[in-house]
């Protein structure tokens, strides 16, 4: 089974190349990534090669994805739609990689852009998302979502710095 996000790069002599593909979400390509995806992602995508031997790609990927507020937990579907924008350098002297500019290894006849699509996946989705910026959480007491309730809790509770300092004083 062939990498759609694999780029023959003789491929390219003739022209840009245009491709559209789901990637299923157990993708090899996402290996190693904890990102829950909702539907496979779409991935779509121009590789043109210029004169100088470098290839660009521009794109997008689209994909919804699961995530938990990282205060009340509650799970929500988020459509993300990524662009995809970033060169292939054959010349590129290691370590001086810039933004959107990758290495090209020499003397290969295809390259998989798979870790670049990820890389951009992980760097755009929240890694602590929250379901509003207002969320107000679960009660540390009772655990009850104070989004959609309310408890007793916060009127008994003593400021837990206080607790240390009437500790100290005993
Ligand atoms: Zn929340
Ligand atoms: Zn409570």
């Amino acid at each position: 089974m062939s990498n759609p996000l694999t780029i023959d790069l003789a491929r390219l002599a003739e022209g840009p190349l245009e491709r559209t593909a789901r990637l299923a979400p157990e993708s090899v390509s996402w290996t190693g990534s904890a990102l829950r995806f909702a539907e496979a992602p779409t991935v779509s995508f121009t590789a043109q090669a210029n004169l100088a031997g470098a290839v660009q790609v521009h794109g997008t990927v689209e994909v919804p994805i699961r995530l938990s507020c990282r205060r009340c937990l509650a799970e929500s579907v988020r459509r993300f739609e990524i662009p995809l924008d970033f060169l292939l350098e054959p010349e590129l002297e290691p370590g001086s990689e810039d933004e959107g500019v990758f290495p090209l290894p020499r003397g290969v006849d295809r390259v998989d852009i798979g870790p670049i699509v990820r890389e951009e996946l992980l760097l755009t989705v929240p890694e602590y998302p929250l379901c509003g910026n207002d969320c107000r959480g679960l009660c540390p007491r009772c655990g009850i979502n104070l989004n959609t309730a309310e408890c007793d809790c916060a009127v008994s509770e003593v400021d837990p710095r206080w607790e240390a300092l009437r500790k100290l004083r005993v």
